[in-house]
């Protein structure tokens, strides 16, 4: 039986690189990386729904980004949930997946990681209540290197790969999320980054341990990059009229890509500041995806 106190729907957050730093590929032809990492409040949403239809879709999909996402055992939703029967032992045969996707994909905000997170808390809840965060977190980690992160969807400091966390306390922070509608392959851009070959140190030199207001968290990161902006904007180059236009705006205290883009963030002061900018980019940019939100 379903137990209805426990949550059948949850928000699967955007992520946000405020930074990312990225180092040469090492030896394994991966990437090491630093990235300071929050989440907004704005995302897909994941369901758990009791199942009727025995041979109904494992995974269902809708919303306005639904076209590009893949419903077969690529989907990270179902790449999570085969884990999660493998590592559980269970077998989840009392409902099926529903997914709104209303992030676009391949947009730097981690949407699949996010989904697959977001399933994982609700099998826990209905199936697994005792499956500790270490457990959880593993099987997280099986869907890419932002598994966990997403998993977790807190403040963080993010090094190794993008899976070694430490988790930070900042002031939550308005903000204006703008994707131009083009999706933006990571492995190209990686691939770009390499033949641009210019690697810089990764480590930031700012104390984001102990940032205590907006103001101290926009001086800090003025210190710090998205070294995956250059590549994108090489392959697409919208995205740099983009970063241009937004670091213009009255409201903008700081502009810059998030992951590999091309999805492209404002930080502001307020979230009426936020809420305002929103509003005119919209004017301004019709086929635009614009979302004001806060991240923490
Ligand atoms: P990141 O910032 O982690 O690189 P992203 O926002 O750039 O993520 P996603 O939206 O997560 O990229 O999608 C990347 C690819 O993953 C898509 O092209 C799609 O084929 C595949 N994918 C698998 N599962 C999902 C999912 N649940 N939602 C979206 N894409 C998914």
């Amino acid at each position: 039986m379903t137990d209805i106190s426990l949550p059948l729907t949850i928000l699967a957050r955007a992520k946000i690189n405020l930074y990312l730093h990225v180092a040469a590929p090492d030896a394994k032809n991966y990437h090491p990386l630093q990235s300071l990492v929050m989440f907004a409040d704005v995302g897909d949403e994941v369901a758990l729904r009791p199942k009727n239809v025995p041979q109904e879709a494992r995974l269902t999909c809708d919303g306005p980004f639904a076209d590009g996402v893949p419903t077969d055992d690529s989907n990270l939703i179902l790449k999570a949930l085969r884990r999660f029967e493998m590592v559980t032992g269970i077998n989840i045969d009392r409902h099926d997946i529903h997914l709104t996707k209303n992030l676009p994909v391949a947009s730097g905000l981690g949407g699949g990681s996010a989904d697959a997170g977001a399933v994982l808390h609700l099998l826990r809840a209905q199936y697994a209540p005792d499956l500790t965060d270490a457990a959880l977190e593993a099987i997280a980690a099986t869907t890419g290197a932002d598994g966990a992160m997403c998993l977790w969807a807190e403040s963080a400091l993010a090094e190794g790969y993008g899976e070694r966390l430490t988790k930070l306390s900042l002031p939550a922070v308005p903000a204006v999320l703008i994707n131009p509608g083009i999706a933006c392959s990571t492995p190209d851009v990686y691939g770009q980054y390499d033949r641009l070959g210019q690697f810089d140190p990764i480590e930031a030199s700012a104390p984001f341990r102990s940032i205590i207001n907006i103001d101290h968290l926009i001086d800090a990161l003025s210190e710090t990059r998205n070294d995956l902006e250059a590549p994108a904007v090489h392959l697409h180059p919208q995205i740099g009229d983009f970063l241009t236009g937004l670091s213009g705006e009255p409201e903008t205290r700081l502009a810059r890509l998030s992951g590999s883009g091309a999805t492209c963030f404002a930080l502001c002061d307020t979230l009426a500041d936020a809420k305002r900018l929103a509003e005119r980019l919209i004017e301004k940019y019709p086929q635009s995806w614009v979302r004001a939100c806060t991240l923490s």
